[in-house]
């Protein structure tokens, strides 16, 4: 691979084995390591990149560095990029390819790959940090890198719901999942997660939200404005989400499903509260106000993502039949005697006809 001498076989090997992933960790980590192998280099780092304003601010996604590759677990904070790296978008905006910038005081090369979405916005960069590479060692990078992105696009596109471009409710069981795993019910990860609670670590939580009457809207306007009602509170639910790991996802017709962290209950309740509001507040074209209700839960020790959802639709379910238009919270409302603790048949108990 060194010297120009190409090995077609292992690049090829590499691609088959990062397009096998569908995780982004694990996709992540296999773009990594694979340009590791092929590129002789002190250091790769992967960003998400994204504009906010006129500024762009990037966060770490992964990087390899002395033969340790990581993947961020969770997201990283973003920052907006230096001066230095604004003049290489600047650049890469002007002509689309590979910017290098010289280490000042070494030989050392830092360069800048860059990925684009569709609408032709920097998406993601990777930064190799170097002696600098020939152009057919950047080739190779990059190409890599372009096929790890177009594949991640393609995965992405599987997730989401076509209306309104939220995730959609197959990738909500997997985002539930993890973190009952992550929080698991044995009894180290009990004491953990008082340990978080007391700490003021943020928890999960999980809000159930359907709009309010309507089928009425669908009477009264139409299919058209039904189906604009759905992207208008996406779009406002999404905005008022103030996390940037805060998800939205639609989770059928015209329900939504809101992971948010909070530290509290009061916080949590606060958070799903602003979003109620924002929609309340809001005028549809036409159609005027719609509200929304909503029933949320901790996720924290239950057996399975639709033991949490059926909690918090127990709750929704209240706020249904005491006048919609409100958040309410399961543990709350167990607590006050108003919903009573559904039994969790585990699966294996089962018995099928
Ligand atoms: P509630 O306050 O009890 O939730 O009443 P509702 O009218 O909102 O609930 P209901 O379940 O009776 O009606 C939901 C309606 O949502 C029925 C269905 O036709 C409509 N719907 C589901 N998916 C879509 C969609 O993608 N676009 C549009 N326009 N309507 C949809
Ligand atoms: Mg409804
Ligand atoms: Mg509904």
């Amino acid at each position: 691979m060194n010297n120009n001498n190409y090995n077609v076989i292992s690049i090829v090997d590499s691609l088959v084995n990062i397009t096998s992933h569908t995780e982004k960790n694990v996709l992540e980590k296999s773009l990594l390591i694979a340009l590791n192998e092929l590129v002789p280099t002190t250091s790769i780092r992967l960003f998400k990149v994204q504009k906010s304003a006129d500024k762009h601010e990037i966060s770490l996604l992964a990087f390899s560095a002395n033969g340790v590759v990581s993947s961020s677990q969770s997201s990283q904070q973003a920052h907006i990029v230096s001066d230095e790296l604004s003049r290489a978008f600047a650049a890469i905006g002007q002509h689309g390819g590979i910017e290098s910038i010289p280490n000042a005081g070494n030989s050392a090369w830092q360069i800048i790959y860059p990925t684009f979405d569709i609408n032709n916005d920097i998406f993601m960069i990777l930064v190799q940090r170097c002696e600098k590479p020939t152009a057919q060692d950047q080739q190779t990078v990059h190409g890599i890198f372009k096929v790890y992105a177009n594949h991640l696009a393609l995965i992405e596109k599987t997730q989401r719901d076509k209306l309104t471009g939220l995730f959609n409710r197959e990738t909500l069981d997997d985002e539930i999942t993890k973190i009952l795993v992550n929080d698991c019910d044995d009894l180290l990860s009990v004491n953990l997660h008082d340990a978080r609670r007391s700490s003021g670590a943020a928890c999960n939580w999980l809000g159930v939200i359907d709009i309010d009457h309507f089928k009425r809207i669908n009477d009264d306007f139409g299919h058209l404005y039904g189906d604009e009602v759905l992207i208008l509170t996406s779009r406002l639910m999404t905005s008022g989400c103030i996390r940037d790991d805060d998800l939205v996802y639609r989770y059928g017709g015209e329900e939504f499903v809101v992971l948010l962290k909070a530290s509290t209950e009061q916080d949590a309740l606060n958070a799903f509260e602003r979003l109620r509001l924002i929609v309340a507040d809001h005028e549809f074209p036409q159609v005027g106000n719609v509200t929304i209700s909503i029933g949320f839960v901790e996720i924290t020790n239950q057996q399975t993502p639709s033991d949490v959802i059926g909690e918090a639709d127990g709750a929704l379910y209240y706020a249904k039949h005491n006048g919609r238009n409100q958040t309410q919270s399961y543990h709350q409302l167990v607590d006050d005697g108003e919903l009573v603790v559904a039994e969790h048949v585990a699966s294996s108990d089962v018995e099928l006809f």
